[in-house]
């Protein structure tokens, strides 16, 4: 059994069954909520270590459950809505959501994003039981403390401002970033959100991780209208 426990916020009966029938099959430990109240509650009397949230919920939007969520507690939270719209995720990731699912999603799908959160979880335990100063990531290596990036070994030479989209991307594995997040993070609120210019720079980041050998250009996705996610490899 899986020691992490998953809490699906999730008013419609039908795809809470599913949810928790796919969990049961994996053998997760899950629990579920029907309304934004009893969810929040949840979290905070359970402690779950990875959150899903529907947006459309009887009591309240489950944008301000992420909210309030945020206010105590980092948990990663995945959104799971019908609102498909780019301006709907970017609400939703910018409330502090880390990741999202369209309805109606792939049980797969869901799965996958669920595992990677679990990795990121484990990552994170590690990193704090153990300092290390060392990313790796297929065949990216970024080594933090002497702000080096190699790929198979070979030393990547950016430019300050590609190095330090890189490491936000790292730091954050798994999670979609938006734009207006990545520029803040790059560049400070005062620079506003110029997303042409973040293209450029994630262009001619992906370009020379292209021009390395391995697999080291393929762990950034793009989300096209979101932003970006540095998938594990
Ligand atoms: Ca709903």
């Amino acid at each position: 059994m899986n020691k992490f426990l998953i809490l699906s916020i999730e008013d419609d009966k039908a795809i809470r069954n599913l949810i928790s029938l796919t969990f049961e099959n994996q053998g997760y430990r899950y629990i579920v909520a029907a309304t934004g109240e009893e969810g929040l509650m949840q979290v905070a009397q359970r402690n779950p270590d990875v959150v899903l949230v529907d947006l459309g919920l009887p009591d309240m939007d489950g944008i301000d459950v992420i909210k309030r969520i945020r206010d105590w507690s980092n948990v990663p939270v995945i959104v799971i809505s019908a609102r498909s719209e780019d301006a709907d995720k970017i609400k939703a990731l910018d409330a502090g959501a880390d990741d999202y699912l369209t309805k109606p999603f792939s049980v797969d799908e869901l799965l996958a994003r669920i595992r990677a959160m679990f990795r990121r979880i484990s990552y994170v335990n590690s990193e704090a039981a153990n300092p290390s100063s060392v990313f790796e990531n297929g065949d990216l290596k970024i080594d933090y403390q002497a702000g080096c990036v190699y790929v198979r070994d070979v030393e990547l030479h950016l430019t300050p401002i590609e190095y330090k989209l890189l490491v936000l991307l790292s730091r954050n594995e798994g999670k979609v970033l938006t734009h207006s997040y990545i520029t803040q993070q790059v560049w400070g609120a005062a620079w506003g959100s110029n997303v042409a210019s973040l293209r450029v720079f994630m262009a001619t980041l992906r370009r020379k991780l292209e021009k390395m050998e391995g697999n080291a250009a393929s762990c950034l996705q793009t989300h096209v209208g979101v932003g970006y996610r540095m998938i594990k490899l």
